[in-house]
């Protein structure tokens, strides 16, 4: 007994080594993958029905060891690590610099989304940062999109909002992402000036067959639609989560069921598409 006590006591210790040496096999290699940009900008189409109306910008990091690793594993590790700053000026930049491309070259104009960790909103850099990203790209304010989340909230929320006035200054959208997973913003979210609330994929899976789901995200429908912000449902995998969605009056639909996050080149088909559709 003894003896069996001892190895589960190894087989912790063990499993404890492997998942430390793993995070810090991450962290190293996300530290040379931020030195040399080995990251890739993926882009998720959101749709009305089955026009393109918008998107949002996912990185994705492909190690070269590790092979692909999940943003949800490695954003909050580069948050801790104090990497997170130099990640999401990539992915502005990058997502500014591309929707002007398309633009120019006649496609369909829509605003791209880019998530900006809470940790932005503990430095003073962040308005220099999106004007930078607008005059390098060119791209007008008005197709930047900022998703937050409401845990920006939480440090210092007299300093986040007058961040939120000097951002709508400058011409960009503004968007609470993940609204209900976090502690409840519905104060915020009547005091200040957002653009749009994404409904967390919790709410909407399955709202077709949960009466009380469905509701309570009519009821967020309702409050929101009277303070003028856009809507958007989050992880939309079936038609008829799709339909219950937009019958309950929801303005943008964004999930697998019309397409997961794809490369440029995929994205930039669905844009000409919209536009083909447009034209006819
Ligand atoms: P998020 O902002 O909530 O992004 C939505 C996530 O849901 C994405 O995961 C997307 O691929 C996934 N998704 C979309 N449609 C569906 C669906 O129908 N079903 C399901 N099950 N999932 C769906 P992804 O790309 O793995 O990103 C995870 C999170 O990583 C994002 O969650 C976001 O918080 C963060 N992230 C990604 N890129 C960036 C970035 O450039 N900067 C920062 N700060 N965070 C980022
Ligand atoms: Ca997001
Ligand atoms: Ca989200
Ligand atoms: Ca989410």
């Amino acid at each position: 007994s003894k003896e069996k006590g001892g190895n589960c006591i190894q087989f912790f210790n063990e499993s404890m080594r492997n998942s430390f040496q793993e995070r810090l096999e991450i962290e190293h290699s996300l530290r040379l993958a931020v030195d040399k940009g080995q990251f890739e900008l993926y882009f998720q189409p959101k749709t009305r029905m089955n026009s393109v109306t918008s998107m949002e910008a996912l990185l994705r990091w492909k190690d070269p060891q590790l092979g692909y690793v999940s943003p949800a594993t490695f954003i909050p590790i580069a948050e801790e690590i104090g990497l997170i700053l130099q990640i999401d000026e990539w992915s502005l930049f990058m997502a500014c610099k591309q929707n002007k491309e398309w633009q120019d070259e006649g496609l369909l104009h829509v605003p791209i989304s880019v998530n900006i960790s809470a940790k932005h909103f503990q430095q003073d850099s962040l308005i220099p940062l999106i004007k930078k990203a607008l005059e390098l790209s060119g791209m007008e304010p008005r197709y930047l999109k900022l998703e937050i989340t409401e845990s920006v909230f939480i440090k210092d929320p007299l300093q986040v909002a007058e961040v939120i006035y000097r951002l709508k200054q400058l011409g960009v959208l503004i968007s609470i992402d993940d609204f209900g997973k976090g502690y409840s913003s519905m104060y915020q979210l009547l005091q200040l000036p957002f653009d749009e609330i994404k409904i967390d994929r919790q709410f909407i899976t399955d709202i077709h067959q949960d009466e009380k789901k469905a509701l309570l995200v009519k009821s967020i429908f309702d409050i929101a639609h009277g303070l003028h912000l856009n809507v958007v449902a989050e992880g939309v995998e079936c038609e008829a989560e799709r339909d219950r969605l937009l019958q309950m009056g929801c303005d943008e639909i964004q999930g697998y069921l019309f397409s997961p996050p794809v490369n440029k080149d995929a994205m930039r088909k669905f844009l000409a598409e919209a536009d083909d559709q447009l034209v006819r």
